[in-house]
């Protein structure tokens, strides 16, 4: 995975870390206090923090004496540990019919944006990727996804604003179909602030796409705003209520310390963190490797 983009994060996070060990060369309670401080104020989250500080803990119990780089070694290797056996990364694409993706999320997190950086990054693989226009509740909703279609090289169907949501994705799954796409993306508008309605809409969707393909959609794509720290971990909580939440895209990772919670999202939920978003250009779309996102902090 690539360094950049993680900014942010990367600075308040080895800053912190490097503030935790720098001149100690013994782990003790004080410097075991400060790295939990230190993980839970870059937004890892309380409960992931402080299994990662036992685990810290467990690591030195033996040898309390290290040098700086062998303690900056154990917290390496403790965070990557911790994520070991979790899933993550782009789920794989069937090559039997169009992959479906129903992306769903709250109005502003970087739905339509990520949709056309997945766009951009399938094409880009050699996918033939369609895209639905399904947020028909907002006025720019549409023409923002046309601007990416355009942008991408992708094909869009749309029925302007107002349509019925239903209709467009089944269209948008019935045309990629015919027309041997390898890939359909399905935006959604986000609200909510009304559960039965948003679970009702979702929910006729979902049934819409599996009449034309009985296995679509195959991924539900959860878009979360990385910026709001822990409150995208709540998010990711009360979506999984509403739907069946198969994989998440966490965006703006760009412009905020607040990045820690990929780690907390990876460790506490059992929905795989897909790509991060680093940008609001075209190209800023990673696939996750909690491995590589760790590394990247902490160097
Ligand atoms: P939607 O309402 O969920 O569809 O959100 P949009 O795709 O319209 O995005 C809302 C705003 O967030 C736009 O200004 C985007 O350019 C911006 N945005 C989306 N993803 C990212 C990202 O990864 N980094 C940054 N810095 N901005 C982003
Ligand atoms: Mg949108």
């Amino acid at each position: 995975m690539a360094l950049f983009g993680l900014g942010k994060t990367k600075n308040a996070f080895l800053e912190k870390i490097s503030r935790v060990i720098s001149g100690k060369s013994k782990v003790d309670e004080g410097v075991l206090d400060d790295l939990e401080e230190a993980l839970i104020s870059s937004d890892v989250g309380v409960d992931t923090s402080i299994k990662l500080v036992e685990a810290v803990e467990r690591a030195v119990k033996e040898n309390k004496f290290l040098t700086q780089s062998e303690l900056h070694e154990i917290i390496e290797s403790t965070l990557t540990d911790q994520l070991k056996g979790k899933s993550f990364g782009p789920d794989s694409i069937s090559d039997i019919s169009p992959h479906v993706i129903l992306v769903v999320g709250v109005n502003g997190v970087g739905k339509t944006t990520t949709i056309g950086k997945l766009a951009n990054y399938y094409k880009k693989i050699g996918k033939k990727v369609f895209l639905g226009a399904s947020d028909t509740f907002r006025a720019a909703a549409v023409d923002q996804l046309k601007v990416w279609s355009d942008r991408v090289g992708v094909k869009i169907i749309e029925k302007g604003m107002n349509a019925d949501p239903a209709a467009v994705a089944y269209s948008a799954v019935e045309q990629g179909k015919t027309e041997n796409a390898d890939v359909v993306i399905v935006d959604t508008a986000g609200r909510l602030h009304n559960k039965v309605n948003l679970m009702n809409e979702l929910s006729k969707i979902k049934r819409v796409m599996g009449k034309v393909i009985p296995d679509a959609p195959n991924e539900v794509l959860l878009i979360l705003d990385a910026s709001t720290g822990q409150n995208a971990l709540n998010q990711a909580v009360e979506f999984s209520k509403v739907t069946d939440v198969s994989g998440l895209i966490l965006t703006k990772m760009d412009g905020t310390a607040k990045g820690g919670v990929a780690l907390a999202i990876s460790d506490q939920l059992s929905i795989p963190v897909r790509f991060i978003g680093t940008g609001e250009a075209v190209d800023d779309l990673i696939p996750f490797d909690p491995e590589s996102f760790i590394k990247a902090l902490l160097k």
